[in-house]
């Protein structure tokens, strides 16, 4: 099988079969999001343990990138700490703007899948959606954890 057959597949499989999908009524945090370039949606339902994304799901519509790419957020972030998750934020989005010299196939894994969108600008946006999302609660989170939240 091409690679690019692969990737095509586990997008087209993520797409089909979201995981995570569906809200979390229990949510600690529930943000969303939109793509106005695209229709794009996505929510995120975050359940917190301290410093560490404990239970993560998503409700969304629109096209296949954004919506297998929320899928496969909340694979790769759940259970993982803020730092973690913020290491996987940069890299995914490096990769995505095509700013990668060499992609970490290892450290990066499913998420190689949708690394042509670089060659597409117009569809960065809906791979990136819900990243840029989860990338401001992470920074958020943090800052909350420091003491330094919004006060009020
Ligand atoms: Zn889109």
């Amino acid at each position: 099988m091409a690679i690019d057959d692969l990737y095509q597949e586990i997008l087209m499989d993520h797409y089909k079969n979201p995981r995570n999908k569906g809200k979390l009524h229990d949510a600690d945090l529930e943000v969303h999001a939109k793509n106005p370039f695209c229709g794009d949606e996505v929510e995120l339902d975050i359940i917190w343990d301290g410093g560490r994304i404990k239970d993560i799901h998503f409700v969304g519509q629109g096209c296949v990138i954004s919506q297998a790419s929320v899928s496969l957020l909340t694979e790769h972030v759940k259970g993982k700490t803020l730092e973690e998750i913020e290491e996987v934020i940069q890299e995914f989005s490096a990769m995505i703007r095509g700013e990668l010299e060499k992609i970490d196939e290892d450290k990066l894994d499913e998420l190689c899948a949708l690394q042509g969108v670089s060659k597409f600008p117009t569809r960065i946006k809906c791979a990136l959606l819900a990243w840029n999302t989860l990338k401001k609660v992470v920074q958020e989170r943090k800052a909350e954890l420091e003491g330094k939240g919004k006060v009020g």
